[in-house]
Parts: structure tokens; C-alpha cells; sequence
């Protein structure tokens, strides 16, 4: 039975792996070991909604606390600057799939060039507004919205949490790492039978957590777990990042997705800082060629550029023996939807709630279910993401002419294949993806309509069918213009005592 578990590494991943287990399984004796000098990765700034979902919905975290220690602000989506559009918005909420009473069609039919915004959630995004005003003058917080955080203090916070909750926090580094048989539900497997620390001191348990970022210590390193590579549809490996302190510009309620030459740029918004990044693919640029078109995009740079290495690939299983990996040391993708937290939200409440229904003792079935569950998460993604890639007209140079040519869709393609013959419909909505895809139905449209890839079945409202369209488009507009800022929203929460 599972009593002691230790968690290798401090990073978000590390630190949300201890508090789910902590807060699911009060009973499990938890250590985790971090070592300062190697620190942790420092990037990671936007989330999705499944954020929210997991820190107050399933975890049931206080939301106050949250707000005064990470100081987060509001994220409703993405605006991506791709494609033959001016610019487009994906949104966490079901604005394509939705049925609008007296129109025929879906909203993506109506996804004209005039269109900017398709439902509330993007007409907020458009007007640069958060939250309706309650009449109290108070922003009406309501989901599905996602956060911006700087990484330092979510991981700072997430510190204070973790102690709170009787996870014991150990300054370290494991310098070797013993293998061998270790027996588990399903028999004898390879496993950790111990870390030993460079203090000399070794440590045991019945489940090591690996969140070891790229390093993959325990389940890479030293359990050498195949991965699957994700180089045939993602074709970025690294990115060089910076930003400025906040001046007058407005807090946008969105991140940004801006084409670049060779890959893309995000730009995140803090309340007080502006972070920038540019992912690009060193097989088509040189850093300091990236760098270069990176600083001259962004004059306003003040902080010095860093350049990140990465890889795009999984772990083929994530649970393998005695060792389960979390976050980066279990597989990377690219932030281009900024996935990395929600799989980490993902991955931890499954392990908590497979230790939960296997009362500590996981049979070989829910392993199984573990790794495919995991698995999909990650190839959902890269699979997302790879559309974003195929269908990009902005740019012609040869890494996008590449990036259409070549980009592998994956399991995307009966989606893609499905909306060129169909275009918008959502009558298989709930068929093709499963439930459990993490963009879904809407996810897709939005970037298929948004960046205008042709399919076979164009409709052209009436008249009198596209008047009602634009009058209804107007009045979402307005409602929007009449909303909450960032700025306003996070003056009336500091005003009481939130943040
Ligand atoms: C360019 C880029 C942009 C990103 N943007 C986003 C985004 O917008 N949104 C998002 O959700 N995610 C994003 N991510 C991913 C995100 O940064 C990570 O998924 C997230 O921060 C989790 O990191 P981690 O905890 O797995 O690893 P890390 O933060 O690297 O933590 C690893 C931990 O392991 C410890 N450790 C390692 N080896 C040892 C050892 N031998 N002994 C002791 N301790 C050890 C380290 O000290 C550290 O505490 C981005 C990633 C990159 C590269």
C-alpha cells in the first residue's frame, strides 16, 4: 500500500502535485525535494480554464488567498494575429457550438469578414472589457476564464500552500538514483529503490512523483521510459523571451499570438509587466537572426532576452513501476495554447483520484488508464496544435511554407477532414472528439473559421437573416464597450481586501 510519496521538484509541477495529493489523500506521508541552485524554470504564465477549475473547483481552494498572494490578472482567450484575418479570438467558452434562437445556422456560418466578434466572450476580448458590471459597481467574476501569472509567485505561492498542507519541502539535490525490481499490483517492474541526495542522505518510498522539469531525473534519466516524439507536426524547439515594465498600455484580457518569421509570438499581460516571447525553430533561424527580428518587432524590450531549449514529445507511459512523472519531466509542447499548467492539473488529479478509488493500492487496470488517459492529453494538444500550424496563410517564408507542406495533423485530420466537406456544422459535435478532448468542438472551429480555411459548404444568409446578424453582433458589441477593464476590476477587488 502507498504511504510515502516523494515528489522531485519544486516547480509548478512539483508543488501542485504535492498540494492535490495532500488535499486528496490527507492520510499519505509527502516529502518533496527541490534543489535551489538548479531552480526552476521561470516561464509558464498563462493557463487555461482548467486552471480555476482544478485550484477551486476540485481542490476547493480559498479564492481570496489566491488573489492576494499571486496577483494574478484575467485571461478570456487567445487573439491570434494569423491567417488572412486581421486578427481572430479563441475563447474557453462554446461560442461556435451554441444555438442562437432565430438564426439557421451555427455561428461559425455567419464568421463573415466583417466578424469580429462571435459571442460575449469575444466581444469583451475585442473591446479590451473583463467582466460585466454588477450593479453594485463590482465586476462579475464568471467562468470560463483563465489567469496571467508571473511564474515566481505562483510558484512562491504554491510553496506557502504546500507547507500548509503538511507537505514537508526538503533543499536538495539527488544526485544518484537506484534502479532495480520493485513490486508493485502488477508484479515485479523496474523502479526507484532510492534517491541519494548529494548530503549523502538516501531516500525511500513507495511512489516517487517526478517533476524534474526537462531534466526527467527518475523517469528519463533513470528509468530510461521511451518517448514519442512530436518533431513531425511541431517543428519550434525554442524560444527567447523578455518583456517591459507596463507603462500606459492597457491590460488586455487575452494573450497574444502574433505570426513571426520563423514561429510565433506570445505576449502575456501582467498588471504591471509585459511579457514578451518569441518560439522559433532552429532548423530555419539562428538565435541571434531570431533575436535580431525579435527586438526589432519589439522595440520597447527592457529586460535581457533569455533563450529556452525545448523539445516537443511524451513520455510513451507516464507510470512506469514505482515512478509517476508530472509536468515537464513527463513530456513537453510548445505554450502556443499554453497547455503546459492545465496537463499538469490533469495528470495530478487523476493520480490522486486513482490512489482515492484504489484505496493506495493502483491495480494494473487503472495504471493502464492512468497512462492512456495521460497519453491522449498530450496528443490532444499536439494534435491542436498542429491545425494552428497547416492552416497559417499570414507568412510565406520557408518556415511556414514548411509548416503547411509537412505539419502532420495527427489525430486532428478526421476533424480537419470533417470541416472541409462540412465547414462549421456541429452536427458531429460529441461524435468525433471525445469528451474529453481539452479544446473540443469549439476549440477547432475557432481556429478552422478563424483563420479561413476554405471548405465545401459556404452559406450566405438573406438579407433579412444578415440584418438580424449584425444587429445582434451590435448589441453584444455594446454590451461589451460597457464592461469592466482589467485595471478597474483588480481596483474594486483591492479596494476589498482581495488583492
Ligand atoms: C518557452 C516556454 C513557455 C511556456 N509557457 C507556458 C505557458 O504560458 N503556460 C503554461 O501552462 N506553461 C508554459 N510553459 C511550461 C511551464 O513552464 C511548465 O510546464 C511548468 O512551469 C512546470 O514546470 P516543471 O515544474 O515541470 O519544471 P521546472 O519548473 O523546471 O521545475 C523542476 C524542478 O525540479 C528540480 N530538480 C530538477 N533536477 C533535480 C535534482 N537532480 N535534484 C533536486 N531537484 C531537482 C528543480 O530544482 C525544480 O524545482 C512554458 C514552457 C516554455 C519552455
Amino acid at each position: 500500500m502507498i504511504q510515502e510519496v516523494v515528489i522531485l521538484g519544486g516547480g509548478s509541477a512539483g508543488l501542485l502535485a504535492a498540494i492535490t495529493l495532500a488535499k486528496q489523500l490527507p492520510h499519505l506521508k509527502l516529502r518533496l525535494i527541490r534543489s535551489l541552485d538548479i531552480g526552476v524554470i521561470g516561464v509558464g504564465e498563462g493557463t487555461t480554464a482548467a486552471f480555476p477549475r482544478h485550484f477551486f473547483d476540485y481542490l476547493k481552494m480559498p479564492v481570496k488567498p489566491f488573489y492576494q498572494g499571486v496577483q494574478p490578472t484575467w485571461k478570456l482567450g487567445i487573439r491570434f494575429l494569423w491567417g488572412p484575418r486581421e486578427e481572430f479570438y479563441y475563447t474557453f467558452a462554446k461560442e461556435y457550438t451554441q444555438e442562437i434562437e432565430g438564426f439557421s445556422r451555427r455561428p461559425g456560418f455567419y464568421h463573415d469578414e466583417e466578424t469580429t466578434w462571435l459571442g460575449p466572450i469575444s466581444a469583451l476580448m475585442a473591446k479590451g472589457t473583463v467582466f460585466p458590471r454588477k450593479p453594485d459597481g463590482t465586476p462579475q467574476i464568471r467562468p470560463p476564464h483563465a489567469y496571467h501569472i508571473e511564474n515566481e509567485k505562483l510558484v512562491s505561492y504554491l510553496e506557502q500552500v504546500a507547507r500548509a498542507v503538511g507537505v514537508t519541502i526538503t533543499d536538495g539535490k539527488v544526485d544518484q538514483v537506484e534502479t532495480g525490481p520493485v513490486n508493485t499490483n502488477g508484479g515485479s517492474e523496474l523502479g526507484v529503490k532510492r534517491l541519494i541526495l548529494e548530503s549523502g542522505e538516501s531516500v525511500t518510498a513507495d511512489l516517487f512523483v517526478d517533476a524534474s522539469g526537462f531534466r526527467s531525473e527518475l523517469l528519463g534519466k533513470a528509468l530510461a521510459v521511451p518517448q514519442v516524439t512530436y518533431s513531425d507536426s511541431l517543428f519550434c524547439d525554442r524560444a527567447v523571451i523578455a518583456g517591459w515594465s507596463r507603462t500606459n498600455e492597457p491590460i488586455l484580457p487575452y494573450t497574444t499570438a502574433e505570426t513571426m518569421d520563423h514561429g510565433w509570438a506570445w505576449q502575456i499581460e501582467h498588471e504591471n509587466f509585459i511579457n514578451r516571447g518569441y518560439v522559433y525553430a532552429s532548423n530555419f533561424v539562428s538565435d541571434d537572426a531570431a533575436l535580431e527580428e525579435f527586438r526589432r518587432k519589439n522595440p520597447q524590450l527592457s529586460t535581457e532576452p533569455r533563450v529556452v531549449k525545448f523539445r516537443s514529445y511524451r513520455c510513451e507511459k507516464m507510470w512506469s513501476g514505482n515512478v509517476v512523472g508530472i509536468g515537464n519531466a513527463s513530456g513537453f509542447v510548445e505554450p502556443l495554447e499554453a497547455t503546459a499548467l492545465q496537463i499538469i492539473c490533469v495528470q495530478t488529479s487523476t493520480l490522486a483520484d486513482v490512489l482515492m478509488d484504489s484505496l493506495c493500492e493502483p491495480t494494473p487496470s487503472l495504471v493502464d488508464f492512468y497512462n492512456r488517459y495521460n497519453a491522449g492529453q498530450w496528443d490532444d494538444t499536439r494534435d491542436f496544435l498542429a491545425v494552428h500550424y497547416k492552416f497559417n496563410t499570414r507568412l510565406d517564408t520557408p518556415f511556414w511554407q514548411t509548416c503547411r507542406a509537412d505539419t502532420r495533423l495527427g489525430g486532428a485530420q478526421q476533424m480537419v477532414d470533417s470541416y472541409l466537406e462540412n465547414g462549421p456544422s456541429t452536427l458531429l459535435n460529441g461524435i468525433i472528439l471525445p469528451p474529453q478532448n481539452s479544446f473540443g468542438f469549439d476549440g477547432y472551429l475557432a481556429m478552422l473559421v478563424g483563420q479561413c480555411v476554405p471548405h465545401g459548404k459556404p452559406y450566405r444568409p438573406s438579407p433579412e437573416e444578415a440584418a438580424r446578424w449584425k444587429r445582434r453582433r451590435d448589441e453584444i458589441g455594446a454590451a461589451a464597450e460597457g464592461a469592466m477593464n482589467i485595471r478597474e476590476s483588480i481596483q474594486v477587488l483591492r479596494h476589498a481586501g482581495w488583492c
